[in-house]
C-alpha cells in the first residue's frame, strides 16, 4: 500500500511535468473506484490550469484557481506522466490530458483510490478530521503528549490513528517506537512527555528517510509506470522476529495489535 513517503514521492515525481500546463481533457474509463469518480471533475478541471500539486496525509492535491482535483491512490494505486496517445492498460482508469502533449495515468489495479472535486479541499469530509502532517511545524512532543492524555489505547495504535497524525503506517510505528525506545504496549496516557518528544523526533526521521530513499525514483515517474515501490531503508525491527536487536542481541518479539503486526526488543523498549 503506498504509504505517505510513497506518496510525497509521487508528488514531487508528478509536479514538475504539469504546473503551468492546462487540462485539455480528461478521460474517465473507470468510474467505480473506492467512490464512483466524480462528474465535476469532468465538467470543472477541462480549461484550467495546474498551480501546484500538493499532499495532505496519502492525498495528492492537484489545485488549480477554481478548484482541486483530490487523488488518493488507495492500496495499488499509481500515477505516471506519459505522452499523449500512449496505449491504456486495462487498470488505467484516469487521463487527464494537458496542453503540453503530456498526460497524467492514474492506474488502479485494485479500485480503492479515489478522486474528488473540491473547492475547498482541506474542509472536505475525507480531510477536514485528520491530525497534523508529521512533517509539519504543529507536530511535536507537546501535541503528541497533550492528545494522549487520559487515553488508555496503546501507543502504537495511538500514533497510527490519522486523527492524531497522519501518515504513521504500521512499518513507520513500529521503527519509531523502536528508535524511541518506548514499549508498543504502553499505554499511550501513561508514556511521559520527554518520552513523546523523542518519538515525535523518531516518526520525522524514519519518515525523512524514506522519502529521501523515494528520490532516487523520481525519473521513472516520465513515461515508466510510477511505480515508487516501497522504499528499503534498513528496518531496526519491522519484519526481523527471532533476530537478533541491533542493540543489544535480545532476539525480536512480533505481537498483534489492532490486526496488525508489532516487532520490538523486550529489552530495550520499556
Ligand atoms: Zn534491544
Amino acid at each position: 500500500m503506498p504509504e505517505l513517503p510513497e506518496v510525497e514521492t509521487s508528488r514531487r515525481g508528478i509536479e514538475p511535468h504539469i504546473v503551468d500546463s492546462t487540462v485539455s481533457r480528461i478521460v474517465v474509463r473507470e468510474r467505480r473506484l473506492r467512490w464512483p469518480v466524480s462528474k465535476d471533475i469532468d465538467r470543472k478541471l477541462p480549461g484550467e490550469k495546474i498551480k501546484s500539486v500538493d499532499r495532505r496525509a496519502k492525498y495528492l492535491l492537484i489545485n488549480t484557481a477554481s478548484g482541486t482535483a483530490i487523488l488518493h491512490l488507495g492500496m495499488s494505486g499509481s500515477v505516471s506522466i506519459v505522452d499523449e496517445g500512449t496505449p491504456a492498460s486495462v487498470h488505467d482508469h484516469v487521463d487527464i490530458e494537458f496542453d503540453s502533449g503530456l498526460m497524467l495515468r492514474f492506474r488502479d489495479p485494485r479500485r480503492f483510490g479515489s478522486l474528488h472535486w473540491s473547492d475547498a479541499p482541506l474542509s472536505h469530509p475525507l480531510l477536514r478530521d485528520l491530525g497534523p502532517e508529521p512533517l509539519g511545524d504543529e507536530f511535536d512532543g507537546a501535541y503528541l503528549w497533550g492528545r494522549s492524555r487520559g487515553r488508555k489505547v496503546s501507543i502504537k495504535q495511538f500514533i497510527m490513528n490519522a486523527n492524531v497524525v497522519v501518515g504513521v503506517g504500521n512499518i513507520y510505528a513500529s521503527e519509531a517506537l523502536f528508535l524511541a525506545g518506548i514499549n508498543p504496549r504502553r499505554a499511550a496516557g501513561r508514556v511521559a512527555k520527554h518520552r513523546y518528544d523523542g518519538l515525535a523526533h523518531a516518526i520525522r526521521d524514519v519518515l525523512a528517510k524514506a522519502i529521501k530513499a523515494g528520490g532516487t525514483t523520481l525519473r521513472d515517474f516520465y513515461g515508466g509506470d510510477g511505480e515508487a515501490g516501497y522504499f528499503q531503508q534498513q528496518l531496526e525491527a519491522y519484519g526481523r522476529e527471532d533476530e537478533p536487536c541491533r542493540r543489544c542481541d535480545t532476539p525480536i518479539t512480533a505481537i498483534v495489535q489492532g490486526q496488525r503486526t508489532t516487532y520490538y526488543c523486550k529489552q530495550c523498549q520499556t
